[in-house]
């Protein structure tokens, strides 16, 4: 048996057990700033929901800042519906068209 050989090989597979730890402990910053990104996107849809909720649950026409909020939150792609509010949209609605329309 070749030693000078099997002690090459087995540095060799140190270098690469190395390079796999290294990029082990990258993919794990990335998978925290994921989770992270993951939690505040989460509460951010939470609360542009119930605000939406609110908004489209009002029976009276909506003026001013709460007009220019729903429509801001339509062109931003979510519904504003009562069918689907805040969910993202997928083209035109037209439940949220009539609800922007008829509050307007
Ligand atoms: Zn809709």
């Amino acid at each position: 048996m070749d030693k000078q050989f099997v002690f090459r090989e087995v540095e060799h597979l140190q270098d690469r057990i190395g390079e796999f730890y290294e990029e082990l402990g990258a993919i794990k910053v990335q998978l925290q700033e994921l989770i992270e990104e993951n939690q505040r996107l989460f509460l951010e849809n939470e609360h542009l929901r119930e605000r939406a909720k609110f908004y489209t649950e009002e029976q009276t026409p909506v003026q001013g800042e709460a007009l220019k909020y729903l429509s801001s939150l339509y062109d931003d792609g979510f519904h504003i519906c009562n069918l689907n509010y805040g969910a993202m949209r997928d083209g035109d609605c037209l439940f949220c068209l009539q609800n922007l329309q008829s509050r307007s």
